[in-house]
């Protein structure tokens, strides 16, 4: 069982009350969820992870997988990032990814792989795993073509201790920012359908490795 989130919602600039509604994420309050950011032509994030989410749903399922989206379409709000982890935890998921780009400086380049700060009593049971998922992530994406990030992070990875879906998560998480959309080349990859297709396989491949590693 495996959960993908895809980052934001389409429709999230339009509820600003509900999306900056504050929930708990363990180590304090954060809004329910952002807009996400967009390219520089206006292409928005949350589409691309929309669609990015589904081409690697497709691909776990058809090596057998089963698999629960946080969200059905790209057309509401939401959900929060509390119910995102939710969604994992009441699956019991062997693993959670949450795919999203970033929004950086337009001279930055590359992806990175999000893994769960080590806190006490919220996410010490997991970041081990968590950590193990992130490095399998991080080795699939080195073959999409996209760099490794050289505005942030540490080689590909980053450790977090203010996301919500990582906190409140009970089952291996991690978050991949596919590549900075506000980047020239970066943008010029993440919209191109083969890149895409490889994120998926990259994804699948990383969650088969994880679970049979
Ligand atoms: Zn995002």
């Amino acid at each position: 069982m495996v959960v993908i989130d895809p980052g934001h919602n389409g429709q999230n600039w339009a509820h600003p009350d509900e999306i900056n509604r504050l929930v708990h994420i363990g180590t304090g309050t954060k809004a329910c969820n952002t807009t996400g950011t967009a390219a520089a032509d206006g292409y928005p994030e949350a589409q691309l992870n929309w669609v990015v989410a589904q081409l690697a749903r497709d691909e776990l399922i058809a090596r057998g997988a089963t698999v629960v989206m946080t969200r059905e379409d790209n057309d509401g709000w939401g959900p929060c990032i509390t119910e995102r982890a939710a969604t994992g935890n009441e699956a019991n998921a062997d693993a959670v990814i949450s795919i999203h780009a970033d929004g950086a400086r337009s001279d930055g380049r590359g992806f990175h792989v999000i893994y769960p700060a080590t806190i006490a009593g919220l996410t010490d049971d997991i970041a081990g795993p968590s950590l193990r998922l992130a490095t399998e992530l991080r080795a699939a994406m080195l073959v999409t073509g996209m760099p490794i990030s050289d505005y942030t992070g540490a080689d590909g990875f980053s450790e977090r201790g203010d996301l919500g879906g990582l906190n409140r998560s009970d089952v291996p998480a991690v978050f991949l920012e596919m590549g900075n959309m506000k980047n020239a080349a970066d943008i010029a990859l993440l919209t191109d359908s083969e890149f895409q297709q490889r994120v998926a396989v990259g994804i699948a491949d990383a969650v088969e490795r994880f679970l049979t590693g």
